[in-house]
């Protein structure tokens, strides 16, 4: 038998900074005791069962080796929902809540304009862990989406999480590549999408939670550009007239997607920052006057 220690002598002896060690032990008393993370403070003589030492003791040693904290957890807060994440999705970040913030914007500006009938249409591509399609829904009871991602054990996360948000009756999901997945008489208010837009040799690739990320969620393999032009440049057959297209971007990217968003005819577009200040994503919108 493994000796047991108190809460307090857990936490100093633990090797992971201070911070993290308790984002793990609170997630252990929640997990083996539904304890609130103050209980860290109030019950620091608590004695943890053996069980659930040997736990702690699993999750410590996984984020030792520097595995993400989202993946030890499970788990991760983005915008006003709580995600499932594993080792198969990105793990949501939180710059990425620009896309949902700037979609919500569009979509209260349609909510008001009284000739708008039925729910709003929203496309996410490349959803992942379902983010960016789940929180928009989540917060705008007049959206129904449709989140794509070529990637299956992404897909059943996404689904998962649409179901314990239950939100699977507003948000739809298909595999497929892009716009691929779709049905070809789909049309849309809004269009979103966090594609992988890390050039090839990035060393950042390489660094930190990005290691143990999903690679075809993080790069294209190429310059960092190809999927966003692939969004950008197949987006009109599936935009409604006025509709908006959102993107995010890496932080020296904003010229090229304007430029991209330029040749695809797109108008009004717009450069967001976000909030470290970065050109984070870029909007435009498909003209309303039909040019046939
Ligand atoms: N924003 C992520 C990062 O820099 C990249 C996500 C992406 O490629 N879409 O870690």
């Amino acid at each position: 038998m493994n000796v047991t220690h108190s809460l307090k002598v857990l936490l100093s002896n633990s090797r992971l900074p201070p911070k993290e060690a308790r984002i793990l032990l609170a997630h252990i008393l929640e997990q083996h005791y539904q304890l609130p993370r103050s209980a860290l403070m109030s019950r620091d003589d608590m004695v943890l069962s053996e069980a659930a030492q040997n736990a702690w003791q699993d999750l410590e040693a996984r984020r030792m080796q520097g595995e993400p904290i989202a993946y030890v957890l499970g788990k991760k807060g983005f915008h006003n929902i709580e995600l499932r994440v594993a080792p198969g999705v990105l793990i949501p970040r939180p710059e990425t809540e620009l896309l949902v913030d700037i979609a919500l914007a569009e979509i209260s500006r349609l909510s008001q304009i009284q000739d708008q009938s039925g729910p709003i249409q929203v496309l996410d591509l490349g959803t992942g862990s379902g983010a960016i399609a789940l929180a928009i829904a989540s917060a705008a009871p007049e959206v129904v989406g449709m989140a794509t991602d070529q990637s299956e054990d992404a897909l059943s996360i996404a689904q998962e999480n649409a179901q314990l948000l239950g939100l699977s009756n507003r948000v739809k999901f298909a595999k497929g590549n892009w716009y691929e997945a779709l049905d070809a008489q789909m049309r849309f208010d809004v269009i979103v999408s966090n594609p992988p837009y890390i050039a090839h040799l990035d060393p950042h690739l390489i660094e930190g939670d990005l290691r143990f990320e999903p690679s075809s969620a993080l790069t294209d393999f190429a310059s960092g550009l190809t999927c966003l032009e692939a969004i950008i440049s197949r987006a009109d057959p599936y935009l409604k007239l006025g509709g908006l297209i959102a993107v995010e971007h890496g932080f020296d990217q904003s010229e090229g997607i304007v430029q991209l968003m330029g040749m695809a005819g797109l108008v009004d577009i717009q450069v967001h920052l976000d909030l470290a200040g970065h050109q984070r994503a870029a909007s435009g919108r498909k003209s309303r006057s039909d040019p046939s």
